[in-house]
């Protein structure tokens, strides 16, 4: 069987939403699947294409979620298809640390081209963002010799033990599971919207709480996502970032780059740091880099990475065969389809699109993002109060539209859009005409 190119790539909505179908599964999970695993959208999803979902009842749905970041290179992209069936058909799993394979080395390979960095660059491979986190956590620890670990207020790094202690929101992904994690130093960052601080203002305060609070000395490493993702896409100030690699520098922490969610041509470069011009000791990717199978890489300087003993590093599945193999195909394809000029155009596209609808909507504060990562930041009109019930009433109002859209911030505060880079022109004017039309309606 071969991917369902022929899914039009529009919306139609067949049904009430959910239907019924999705009604029956949603029945049916409720006495095999604990609450804790929630679905923002109980929406059954059958098979996609592109930038379309289509679920169990025949709803034809415009996916700007890309199941969070994930399918950053389409739905069922033919060439990922194509060599991640051809691997399936070869071999499926030996387990890398037992009997290597080359496609685990071809992704590492593809990786430390694409670092932005000189010298030598090696990887470790895993199956989950969160996974790599904690590698990437491990690595800086055993190569320091020091505990500390820094992050950024409204940061996100996953639901494991170490890495909901990291997260800045505690509720929901830590609460309840304790105790956390200790030695996790939280530090403001840049949020230019809401502090008015210049990059290199913006630094001198998240160093001097770093420097207060945990001791730089203490510190094994930082932990920084260049652009947040669950934060709400927040962009920091120009200068942030070198400032704060510069700081590591200075002080032997280990600048950690977590790409999880704005990396692999997303943000219309490979990685998210190049815009800022900072070089990471180590740059963690996941979600997007294997077109939505399972991976996960921790790359890093080599003296780095070559400080963990033989046997400290790895994992049954990590850099599994059939996730590797897709992952060649996704890097072939960057260049292959042109995929950051995609991300790109859908920025200018779809950027000037929302800011024009931001002069029309006061709800609207800010549009910010880079390539195919755009947010806005919804707060009520003449303030810079938070409103979330908006966010929801208009995530409502798209979905009976056909349109998948998701909530990032710490305050469910920002509606983010995570476009595949197949995304037509034609589904950008959609889209914004559902919003236009949800915001004109919630004001009326
Ligand atoms: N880091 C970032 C920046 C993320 O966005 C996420 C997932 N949203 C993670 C880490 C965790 O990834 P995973 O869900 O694959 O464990």
């Amino acid at each position: 069987m071969t991917a369902d190119t022929a899914i039009a790539q529009e919306p139609r909505i067949v049904t009430e939403i959910p239907g019924p179908r999705s009604r029956e599964l949603h029945e049916r999970r409720q006495a095999v699947v604990p609450p804790g695993v929630h679905s923002v959208m109980p929406i059954y999803i059958d098979r996609a294409h592109g930038s379309i979902l289509v679920d169990v009842d025949g709803n034809h749905i415009v996916d700007v979620c890309g199941g969070i970041g994930v399918t950053t290179i389409g739905h069922t992209d033919e060439a990922v298809v194509a060599a991640a069936t051809a691997q399936l058909n070869k071999v499926t799993h030996t387990l890398f640390t037992m009997t290597p394979y080359e496609p685990y080395i071809a992704v590492a390979e593809h990786l430390a081209k694409h670092v932005p960095g000189e010298g030598q660059y090696k990887t470790l491979l895993m199956n989950s963002g969160a996974e790599a986190v904690e590698n990437g956590v491990k690595i800086a620890r055993k190569y320091t010799g020091r505990p500390g670990v820094a992050v950024l207020e409204h940061a996100y790094h996953g639901r494991t033990l170490l890495t909901s202690s990291m997260n800045f929101k505690g509720a929901p992904y830590a609460a309840g599971y304790g105790p956390r994690v200790g030695d996790i130093y939280k530090a403001p960052n840049s949020y230019p919207l809401r502090d008015g601080l210049s990059g290199a203002e913006a630094a001198a305060r998240t160093t001097a709480y770093l420097e207060k609070v945990a001791g730089a000395e203490d510190l094994a490493c930082l932990v920084v996502e260049p652009i947040q993702g669950e934060g709400g896409f927040v962009v920091p100030a120009d200068g942030y970032l070198p400032a704060l690699a510069e700081w590591c520098r200075s002080n032997g922490i280990v600048f950690i780059a977590d790409e999880v969610q704005a990396g692999i041509a997303r943000s219309g470069a490979v990685f998210s740091i190049e815009h800022f011009g900072v070089q990471p000791d180590i740059l963690l990717t996941a979600k997007g880099i294997a077109g939505g199978l399972p991976l996960a890489g921790i790359t890093g300087r080599a003296e780095i990475m070559d400080a963990s003993q033989p046997g400290g590093l790895g994992g049954t599945f990590g850099g599994n065969p059939v996730s590797c193999a897709a992952a060649v195909a996704v890097f072939e394809q960057i260049e292959a389809q042109g995929l950051l000029a995609r991300a790109q155009h859908i920025e200018e596209v779809f950027g000037s699109g929302l800011r024009e609808l931001a002069a029309q909507h006061p709800a609207i504060a800010e549009v910010r993002g880079k390539g195919a990562m755009l947010a806005i930041e919804i707060v009520k009109p003449g303030t810079l109060e938070h409103d979330p019930e908006l966010v929801s009433r208009v995530i409502e109002r798209a979905m009976g539209q056909g349109v998948l859209l998701l909530s990032a911030g710490i305050y469910s505060n920002v509606i983010r859009f995570l476009p595949s880079l197949q995304f037509t022109d034609e589904l950008i004017a959609t889209v914004l005409r559902v919003l236009d039309e949800a915001f004109a309606a919630e004001a009326a």
